[in-house]
């Protein structure tokens, strides 16, 4: 059995490194970038109106004392003219600055007769002016490589005039659950069977990360039925397969025979983690191969704990995990042993307002309630006595997107 940092480890020096791609603008959210994203041009591009208003010099304006309006400046047809001392004109938000012009001044300060208009205040030199270059300036990095794009990112890269990026590729994935017993959801569900609910929690968690993720649905336990189905998925070219169940050291546990029998290097199999001890990890060529316990818990977390961080490599992430959060336990949290437990837990909001851990009592690994009533997962390193209310513990984050 070896640890989860080093079966990490042993993990990420399998990881290729990834190829770029070309794509549009619209589908590049939680893209990672291959190479920093470097600013065409100057935003704005021209000295800009922050108001509509009234473009003056501020050396003419004279509380009450009218100004004589010379034109206009809309956003995307500027004034042409020059402004003459004496005169003002009439601007809008986001509409190029007069030559001439040193302010703007908003025109609820303003009252305008006809094409004399005066003003309450004299303004600040430069008050409410975007001057030239102040969001960026040409060639300036504006993202760096490595990050997943955010909304907000993609409004910058849009504004900065990339209708394409370069991003990193994502691999294709195959997934199966093996189990005699496992029938499809919504199925008519026998004496002795179990509805398979793995992958509907793994396809979704993996789903960013992926190019297309092959559902192989259910395989029964059986050597052949396993090696015809994973076969059929190498001979597709996936780069990664995932399997759930048959992973242990059961009579009917096949997954890691046939692994072997199909040339996969097995390079771990345990890992010292609660839930999820069986795991096996190995490389068939470029292929990597998770076969995961069976178990909804212990599939979900090894998959959220060891799949996802090399899925994140393999999309171009420069860091492998998902952020994690520092937070307080909201109630004490008993010793473990050598195993580090990722342990169940709500996020809630403390009197003050602060999140707090909260640890769900429940820590069997098929109890698929307490995953779904969870919001976080608390890492609780190995051989940790009772942590106490109050302390801070790391807690990975389920279910916060952007
Ligand atoms: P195994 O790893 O095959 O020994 O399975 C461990 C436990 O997980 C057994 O109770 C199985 O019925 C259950 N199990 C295995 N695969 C799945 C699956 N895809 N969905 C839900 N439960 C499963
Ligand atoms: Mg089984």
């Amino acid at each position: 059995m070896i640890s989860v940092d080093d079966a990490l480890d042993q993990i990420f020096t399998r990881i290729p490194t990834p190829l770029p791609e070309t794509i549009p603008l619209a589908r590049a959210h939680r893209r990672v970038l291959t190479k920093p994203l470097v600013a065409r041009h100057t935003q704005p591009p021209f000295d800009a109106s922050a108001m509509d208003g009234y473009a003056v010099r501020t050396a003419d304006v004279v509380p009450g004392q009218p100004l004589f309006l010379a034109g206009t400046s809309q956003a995307g047809a500027r004034f042409t003219g020059m402004m003459q001392r004496g005169e003002c004109v009439r601007i809008f938000t986001g509409a190029p600055l007069p030559i001439g012009a040193d302010a703007v001044i908003m025109q609820e300060q303003a009252t305008a007769r006809g094409n004399q208009v005066s003003f309450d205040q004299v303004p600040r030199l430069g008050q409410s002016i975007r001057r030239k270059g102040f969001d960026f300036v040409a060639d300036k990095e504006l993202i760096p490589a490595g990050v997943p794009l955010t909304p907000a990112m993609l409004n910058l890269v849009a504004s900065a005039n990339y209708g394409e990026l370069t991003v990193a590729k994502r691999p294709k994935l195959a997934i199966l659950a093996t189990g005699d017993e496992l029938v499809a959801p919504g199925s008519e569900i026998g004496p002795d069977q179990i509805v398979a609910s793995n992958s509907y929690g793994l396809i979704p968690l993996l789903a960013p990360y992926s190019e297309k993720i092959i559902d192989l649905g259910i395989v029964p336990d059986d050597k052949k039925q396993l090696e015809n189905a994973i076969l059929g998925a190498f001979d597709y070219g996936v780069e990664v397969l995932i399997t759930s169940g048959g992973a242990s050291v059961g009579e009917r546990d096949y997954v890691q025979d046939v692994l072997r029998d199909l040339g996969v290097n097995l390079d771990f199999w345990k890992v010292l983690m609660r839930p999820g001890k069986p795991l096996m990890f190995g490389t068939r060529g470029k292929t990597l191969v998770f076969g995961l316990p069976g178990n909804p818990i212990s599939a979900f977390v090894t998959a959220t704990v060891l799949v996802r961080p090399a899925l994140r490599l393999m999309t171009g992430h420069t860091d492998p995990f998902w952020p994690s959060l520092a937070v307080p336990l909201a109630s004490d949290l008993p010793a473990n042993a050598e195993r580090r437990h990722y342990v169940r837990a709500k996020l809630n909001r403390s009197e003050i307002g602060f999140l707090e851990a909260l640890p769900i009592a429940e820590t069997d690994s098929n109890h698929s309630t307490s995953l779904a009533e969870a919001d976080a997962l608390i890492i609780q390193p190995e051989n940790s006595p009772l942590l106490p209310a109050g302390e801070m513990v790391e807690v990975i984050p389920l279910n916060m997107l952007s």
